[in-house]
């Protein structure tokens, strides 16, 4: 009975897969938002490598990870896949439950899968410092890693309230050398605006991306990296699904259904393409991606183009949005609440290649939960998603009595997230139902984009 499906290093992925030529249908241009005009490969060179710039747009179905990455990749990976005995036992269900393990990076999430090539290609650009933005910490800590690793400079803008709250993950990108700014801070115009105004404003993504992209676009020696929701970042990650199928080719499995949860999209793109390249062939597989009732972008949002950003500087996508002004409630799985998506699982979405489905928080703890007690592992909040898709799967497997594979991505570990098993555990964690009238109100606000 196999619980752990390892590959050997060299069996670690030698290319990404670039799930763009697969498309069902061409992409929609990305608008600048000053312009209103699609987005040249020059509007993106002040903060952004070529490189990255190339691949952002690249056709090619394949596309080589360098050397000097895959040196990095293998402190953790390939990363586990995991056979869930016990929490299959646990559910009493036929079903097969797979986790892919992401929770084995330095810094505890899949997050580092992009960081080290973005910092790669920015080094071997000439790029000497990094200027970027964090939440609740997971994609500034990824970034620190990264920048150390290549001997880059890192600024991260740190969105103020979660500096304050989330004091582990400043220490963590401190102890990886990056340089830690509470936004809005005195750095930057964007920053210095807010200030004027209201002194003890708390911050928010959209501020905290104005300040790293200011940052970035000012002085040449700076760049500006994203964390999620571009089509590179999407690329970076499908070292997780290619691992995946590989290890269950091992033990002469494949899945039924492929879960992940789904923030900016990033960690779902990485399980999902490709197994959606095999979907395009004609392989019966279905692909869910998990998110919050409380910020239900892929199941309640529209499809069309938004501005990436509250601040309106970021390019304009077409993509599932609740509007770029819609603030979602404060739930645990910080990492869940963007107001958009990837344009490129939107896009998928909107085909009917991957379905979307929304679950309320306090379901996704019981999930968490369940599956600790089982498995061992603490599941960030934000994975909890994923894991609630799959028990919710295996359940109707066992009330159907019918065996089926099920495969997800456990995105992350919660160890610097035990606050929110607190709030769980102390009565303290609410749901969020669907909050209809604030999306209705945002999508006021979409851009008018005529193509
Ligand atoms: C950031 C994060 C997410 C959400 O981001 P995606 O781009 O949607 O993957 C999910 N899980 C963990 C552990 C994260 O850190």
């Amino acid at each position: 009975m196999q619980t752990k499906i390892l590959l050997d290093e060299n069996h670690l992925p030698s290319q990404w897969y670039n799930i763009i030529p697969d498309m069902p249908g061409p992409l929609a241009p990305v608008i600048n938002p000053q312009t209103f005009k699609p987005v040249t490969p020059d509007d993106l060179a002040p903060i952004f490598p070529m490189a990255i710039i190339e691949q952002e747009v690249s056709s090619e179905r394949w596309i080589d990870i360098p050397e000097a990455v895959r040196d990095i990749y293998r402190l953790w990976r390939p990363s586990p896949l995991f056979r869930a005995h016990r929490l299959e036992q646990a559910l009493g269900t036929p079903a097969r439950i797979y986790y892919k393990y992401e929770g084995v990076s330095p810094a505890g999430s899949h997050k580092p899968n992009t960081a080290i090539p973005q910092a790669y290609y920015n080094k071997i650009a000439g790029t000497k410092r990094i200027a970027t933005e964090t939440g609740a910490g997971q994609w500034g800590t990824s970034m620190a890693l990264a920048c150390q690793m290549f001997g880059l400079e890192c600024t991260v803008y740190m969105v103020k309230v979660s500096f304050g709250q989330k004091p582990y993950r400043k220490s963590m990108m401190q102890l990886w050398g990056a340089e830690v700014l509470p936004s809005p801070s005195d750095r930057t115009n964007a920053g210095r605006a807010i200030l004027a105004k209201d002194p003890n404003n708390l911050g928010s993504l959209g501020i905290a991306i104005s300040e790293a992209v200011e940052d970035a676009a000012t002085r040449a020696d700076t760049c500006y990296a994203l964390g999620s929701v571009l089509n590179h970042v999407c690329l970076h990650q499908t070292v997780i699904g290619l691992e995946a199928k590989e290890a269950l080719a091992l033990v002469g499995d494949y899945p039924d259904v492929v879960i992940g949860c789904h923030g900016g999209g990033s960690n779902f793109a990485g399980i999902a393409f490709p197994f959606a390249a095999d979907k395009a062939t004609g392989k019966d597989v279905r692909i869910v991606a998990m998110e919050p009732t409380s910020c239900p972008t892929l199941t309640k949002g529209v499809y069309a183009f938004d501005f990436g950003d509250t601040a309106q500087m970021a390019p304009i996508a077409k993509m599932y949005t609740l509007g770029h002004d819609f603030m979602p409630p404060g739930i645990h799985a910080g990492g869940l609440r963007y107001h958009g998506a990837s344009p490129l699982v939107s896009q998928l979405v909107n085909a009917g290649v991957v379905e979307a489905r929304a679950v309320p928080q306090t379901a996704c703890f019981d999930a968490a939960v369940a599956f600790s007690r089982a498995e061992g592992i603490i599941p960030a909040p934000e994975s909890s998603h994923a894991i609630r898709g799959a028990i919710d799967e295996a359940l109707r497997a066992k009330e159907e009595g019918k065996e089926k594979t099920i495969l997800f991505c456990l995105s992350g570990h919660g160890h610097v997230d035990m606050a929110a098993y607190d709030a769980y555990f102390s009565g303290g964690l609410e749901d969020f139902e669907y909050p209809e009238a604030a999306i209705t109100e945002s999508l006021k606000h979409l851009p008018k984009v005529a193509l």
